[in-house]
């Protein structure tokens, strides 16, 4: 196998206006966050997914962290999460001192099984943090009419679900928080970078605040809140806008990536392949995941060992927050299983699915996973 004949699990397209706008801030000099492209991806970013507000920075996890912050969550608060999710949504939750709450997946759409949150509600529940997961949004309904109920905060990480909608309202339109990511293996990407988006004045303003040190405007270098440098440089945001431009665009071409892998693969035995709808959403695909079922004799990682002699890259499923070493470590989630997450960490893993993909490589890939089916 040749290495230039390897399928990249992603590769991002940069056709559009990037390069131009990018020569734009070399030419202007402006490169730091003090840039124009900065509030102008803000503007045109928050706008699209409908909110009021939008503070960028330096990366998706950094939005996470900060809307903790900002929503003042500390010692003894609880948040609920699901297992099934990467660990830039448990990170802040655990240094701030809360106690992070999880719930397991739903089998069917891979995301967090909200039947299952009411039971977790305590006293000193601050918030639930939904994670739109792989493609299909969380069936956010019966989310919001719980944290209404029980007067909590909703965090949306919407890091995957750009272009998403869900009952025809945008993804990142529905927490009282919300964060997006941009790095390159998202359908919008700015290399490095991560968005916050609401409609709370307060929010935002402390968002902010937190972004940029909580320099304070009348008395510069006098704190009065620890905050983080989080800005996000004219550069990143200079391809967002670039990338903005097209959302649409990568979002049709995902779902008809999308389409094709489920033709290529339908025949293909022993494999759970994403839902292709629910009543509330199309699936956008953003991976292509795949679930093997149990008869199969290998797991995930041996899958993708056999797809990578076969010159095909693939990523494995997210290893549940209740099987990690360093939260272990820490003595949490002691005992705790969530069997629905667990089973597809083990069996799961996604195929190359980045919005250069071509045809004849989607085919190659098609094949391969046939061939180590059968
Ligand atoms: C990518 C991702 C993040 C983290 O974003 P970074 O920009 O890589 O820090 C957070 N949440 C979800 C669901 C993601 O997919």
């Amino acid at each position: 196998m040749q290495r230039s004949d390897f399928i990249a699990v992603n590769e991002p397209l940069l056709d559009g206006n990037e390069k131009k706008y990018l020569t734009e801030c070399l030419d202007t000099g402006w490169i730091s966050s003090e840039g124009p492209f900065v509030q102008r991806f803000e503007q045109a970013f928050s706008t699209r997914v409908g909110r009021k507000w939008g503070v960028a920075v330096c990366n998706g996890t950094a939005a996470l962290d900060a809307a903790i912050e900002a929503l003042g969550i500390g010692p003894g608060d609880e948040v609920i999460l699901p297992a099934f999710t990467i660990i830039s949504c448990i990170g802040q939750i655990i240094r701030c001192g809360a106690r992070p709450v999880l719930v397991d997946s739903d089998a069917r759409t891979w995301n967090m099984d909200v039947n299952q949150i009411e039971a977790k509600i305590t006293p000193r529940t601050k918030a639930i943090m939904v994670v739109h997961t792989y493609g299909l949004p969380v069936d956010m309904d019966p989310v919001l009419a719980i944290a209404k109920r029980h007067g909590v905060a909703v965090i949306e990480d919407a890091a995957e679900a750009h272009g998403q909608t869900y009952r025809g309202h945008p993804c990142g339109s529905f927490g009282d928080i919300s964060t997006f990511s941009f790095y390159p293996n998202k359908l919008v990407t700015t290399g490095e970078g991560g968005m916050i988006v609401t409609n709370d004045d307060g929010l935002a303003a402390t968002c902010y605040s937190l972004r940029n040190l909580c320099f304070q405007p009348q008395r510069r270098f006098v704190h009065e809140r620890l905050g983080w440098n989080l800005r996000m440089t004219n550069l990143q945001a200079a391809l967002g806008v670039a990338q903005l431009e097209r959302m649409d665009e990568f979002a049709t071409r995902k779902r008809t990536m999308g389409k094709r892998y489920t033709e290529l693969l339908s025949d293909v035995a022993g494999l759970q392949l994403p839902l292709a709808q629910t009543e509330y959403a199309d699936n956008i695909y953003w991976v292509y995941g795949l679930v093997l079922a149990d008869d199969v004799d290998f797991d995930a990682a041996e899958a993708m060992k056999k797809l990578a002699s076969l010159g095909v890259g693939c990523r494995p499923f997210f290893c549940p927050m209740n099987q990690q070493p360093v939260l272990l470590e820490r003595g949490l989630f002691a005992g705790e299983s969530y069997p629905v997450a667990e089973r597809m960490y083990r069996n799961g893993f996604y195929i190359p699915s980045g919005l250069a993909l071509t045809e004849a490589q989607m085919t190659r890939v098609a094949e391969a996973v046939g061939s180590i089916l059968k």
